[in-house]
């Protein structure tokens, strides 16, 4: 990525009269950190990168973003929202436009193909995280750290974040401004841990859920990173009916888990933000992308593509698998 190109395209963007403001990236301010940040100028979109470190999917803050009350006589902002995504954010967006939770004529998407983000957890046991922030590249075919001046080159494969070694779409499926060449998909591999999940036998499969969701806090971080999530009146928050009670039990966690798991299935995109917000290490991305399977092998649906695509769970095909129906 031309990391002048980008700077130079989002000044001249956020410089429109008919743009609010540009959500991106910039580098972070500790250790192997790159931050979602909202440009509204020259000097803001001077600090914009993309690396490896940007895994954050942006399209989560389109319906994240605080919408201040409108003063008495005064007029909504109705100006566009600028926005830099990455083949998985990009999904997300479509994703959003099939459900009408942003409209089209609001965005300028600028798209960035994508080569692959890290795990920072697996770059913190090859080179341990200090709080002096550092950077990372793209280098023939695998990462650099940049720390300290010095520049250590790291194997992709050691380091890769687990959905993007199984990611499919690489490069934006939707963009106004293309930033850069479209990169070549490489082979997705098996996706080992449903794979793994999947040979358990049922008693196994329980155990193994129960013990992880017994660890969950309910701190709702895997739901406000989602840029699916975004009901305005989420059941979790209902006190009448209480749909989930407050308390933090395995019983509930896992009526928190199920529900939040059904409501994805045919949205989810696999961006795996839940789980990196995950303070406990839920493998969320092992329920999700099992949901996902499902949803490709039985109804042969992969959400995110085509803005103009039925909602999957709103739609029928006569054709569609019934046996489960009771
Ligand atoms: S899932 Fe795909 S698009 Fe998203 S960060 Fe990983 S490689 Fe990039
Ligand atoms: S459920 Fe997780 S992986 Fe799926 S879209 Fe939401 S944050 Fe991304
Ligand atoms: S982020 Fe983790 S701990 Fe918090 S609610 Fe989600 S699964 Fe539970």
């Amino acid at each position: 990525m031309d990391l002048e190109k980008l700077r130079k395209t989002a000044a001249e963007i956020v410089s429109r009269e008919d743009v609010k403001y540009l959500i991106g990236w910039r580098q972070g301010t500790f250790g192997y950190r790159a931050a979602p940040c909202f440009v509204e100028d020259a000097a803001g979109a001077a600090e914009l990168t993309f690396s490896p470190l940007c895994s954050a999917n942006l399209a989560t803050y389109l319906t994240l973003a605080e919408k201040l009350p409108v003063p008495r006589g005064k007029e909504p902002d109705s100006r566009k929202t600028a926005l830099l995504v990455k083949g998985c954010d990009s999904r997300a967006v479509v994703q959003l436009l099939v459900e009408k939770g942003v409209k089209r004529e609001e965005l300028v998407i600028i798209g960035c193909p994508c080569p692959g983000m890290v795990d920072r957890a697996l770059l913190a046991e090859v080179i341990p995280e200090e709080s002096a922030p550092a950077d990372l590249k793209w280098s023939g075919g695998g990462f650099v750290l940049v720390k300290n001046g010095l520049e250590t080159a790291l194997p992709r494969d050691r380091v890769l974040a687990e959905q993007c070694r199984l990611c499919r779409h690489p490069n934006p499926v939707v963009s106004d401004i293309l930033l850069g060449e479209p990169v070549q998909p490489w082979e997705v591999g098996p996706d080992g841990g449903v794979d793994e999940i999947e040979a358990k036998d049922v008693a196994d499969r329980w155990d193994y859920w129960e013990e992880q969701f017994s660890r969950c806090l309910r701190c709702y971080a895997c739901r406000n990173a989602c840029p699916l999530c975004y009901c305005k009146d989420c059941i979790l928050d209902r006190l009448n009916p209480t749909w989930i009670n407050r308390a933090v039990n395995f019983s509930e966690n896992t009526a928190y888990h199920l529900a939040r798991a059904f409501h994805l299935a045919g949205r989810c995109i696999e961006c795996g933000a839940c789980e990196r917000a995950c303070p406990a290490h839920i493998p969320l991305g092992k329920l999700n992308r099992k949901l996902a399977r499902e949803v490709r092998d039985q109804y042969g649906f992969e959400p995110g593509l085509d803005a103009n695509a039925e909602p999957f769970q709103a739609a029928f095909k006569p054709d569609d698998p019934e046996e489960f129906i009771l």
